[in-house]
């Protein structure tokens, strides 16, 4: 099918993106890769007066360390960030993860902030967001807000971001010192989104896990994280029995959908499963990638790409 008619704009600076999002509120849509978007003005689930392309604000694609911090442009292509040396050093979660998002060819065009404003309940970069408490740049007419991922998720595909409103950076925290990480998920084939995903974060401390962070997504309307889980491993070597027992305890809250492709029972036993199974691997590569963590940071701000480019 064919998109309904639109007005097209390219502002050249956020200043320009925020004055048309302001002059057309809710009847404006931000075209950033176009990936979700496009598709839905082809079914004609949206028609927008006019698309306001982000494309030509080139300042906004980036990737930098400041801190204790990944900075990500909202305009960094998903797989600037899969190729980045930087992000897997410093997020190792992130760059397993979005290896997960779609195809190659959709993941050239797709953007992070797009993924993260789009608020797919299936998506894999939300529950990274989540597993890592992350937050999320957001300007507008008011100034610049920064919403950590719990108040950012609002619902099914909605987020707290107005409709004169621009994602600008998403802010993935660096995991500390000892810890590893691993995304697993199923999906009926390579390339779609998650049936369920888990992000699971482990910090090793003798041979005991001092604490653990785990975030489901396709299990809910957004991401999702698992505290009964997460606060019955602190403290506890990962053995078999544990990472049972914390699959069990973080799968039986879940209310996953049932749709054509899993019913919520199978849903909430694969998220047992890919829970334990997601400990396990993190919890492994804990003992490998002692220096993925924070105590490494280099200096601030250091920039592997510079904006725009
Ligand atoms: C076949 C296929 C398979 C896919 N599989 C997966 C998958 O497995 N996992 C997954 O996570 N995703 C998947 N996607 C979606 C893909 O990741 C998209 O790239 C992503 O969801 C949206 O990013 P985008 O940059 O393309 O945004 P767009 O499609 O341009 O925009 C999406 C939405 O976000 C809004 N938006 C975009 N940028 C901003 C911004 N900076 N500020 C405010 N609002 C903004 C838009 O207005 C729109 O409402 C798939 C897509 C396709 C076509």
């Amino acid at each position: 099918m064919k998109p309904p008619p639109f007005r097209y704009a390219a502002p050249r600076s956020v200043a320009e993106a925020l004055a048309l999002l302001a002059e057309y509120g809710p009847e404006a849509k931000v075209l950033a890769g176009g990936q979700s978007l496009v598709p839905l003005l082809n079914m004609r689930l949206v028609r927008p007066e006019v698309i306001v392309d982000i494309n030509r604000i080139g300042r906004l694609a980036y990737l930098r360390r400041r801190g204790d911090r990944l900075l990500v442009g909202a305009l960094t292509r998903q797989r600037e960030v899969e190729g980045s040396p930087l992000v897997a050093r410093a997020v190792p979660l992130l760059a397993e993860a979005i290896r997960l998002v779609g195809h190659p060819q959709i993941r050239n065009r797709g953007t992070v902030g797009g993924s993260i404003a789009h608020a797919d309940p299936a998506a894999e970069l939300p529950a990274v967001l989540a597993a890592l408490d992350g937050d999320v740049v957001v300007v507008g007419p008011a100034g610049t807000r920064v919403i950590g991922w719990t108040h950012f998720f609002t619902g099914y595909l909605t987020t707290a971001v107005g409709p004169d409103e621009l994602v600008t950076e998403v802010r993935f925290p660096l995991p500390p010192p000892r810890s590893g990480s691993a995304f697993l998920e199923v999906a009926r084939r390579h390339g779609d989104f998650a049936l369920v995903g888990v992000a699971a974060l482990v910090q090793r401390e003798d041979g005991r896990m001092a604490a653990a962070r785990l975030a489901f997504t396709g299990v809910g309307p957004g991401p999702l994280r698992a505290p009964e889980a997460e606060a019955f491993l602190a403290g506890r070597e990962p053995t078999p029995e544990v990472l049972a027992e914390a699959g069990r305890l973080a799968a039986a809250p879940l209310e996953p959908p049932e749709d054509i492709h899993a019913t919520a029972a199978y849903r909430k036993e694969v998220a047992a499963v890919l829970v334990r199974r997601a400990l396990a691997a993190a919890w492994e590569r804990s003992a490998t990638r002692p220096r993925a963590g924070r105590s490494r940071a280099p200096r601030a701000g250091a920039s592997e790409r510079a904006p725009g480019g």
